[in-house]
């Protein structure tokens, strides 16, 4: 989608803060981040909202999962803990439209979330 911020991001031609790539995934830090360690890990490919997802979609959405267990040991967050968070549209606070798992670290979490 030529429109769409994290595409923009996923072709390069707006280059964010890149922690980790593959051919599947790329994952930056947010320009707003909520935690000492606040990574976005999206799917190259458009897909817009959680709602969107397909059967097929299945190891892709996955691939965003074992790339932020990943990030979570490079960056020393993983023994300590961490939180993974998908919002999907407007009660959640989906403010962009390509899914994106967030990646929150460094800091003690509170349960319920806002
Ligand atoms: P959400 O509200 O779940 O849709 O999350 C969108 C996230 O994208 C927010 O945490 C924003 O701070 C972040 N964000 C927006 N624009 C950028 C940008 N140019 N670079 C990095 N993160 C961004
Ligand atoms: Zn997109």
């Amino acid at each position: 989608m030529t429109d769409c911020l994290f595409c923009k991001m996923a072709s390069g031609a707006i280059k964010p803060d890149i922690v980790y790539q593959d051919d599947a995934v790329l994952a930056f830090r947010d320009i707003n981040p909520q935690a000492p360690l606040h990574v976005l890990v999206i799917p190259k490919r458009h897909i817009s909202t959680l709602n969107d997802l397909q059967e097929t979609d299945g190891a892709l959405i996955g691939k965003l999962y074992l790339a932020a267990k990943q990030i979570a040991a490079q960056e020393g967050v993983a023994l300590r803990g961490y939180r993974t968070v998908m919002n999907c549209n407007a009660e959640a606070g989906q403010s962009v439209f390509h899914v994106h798992l967030h990646v929150l670290g460094g800091r003690p979490m509170h349960w319920p979330p806002g």
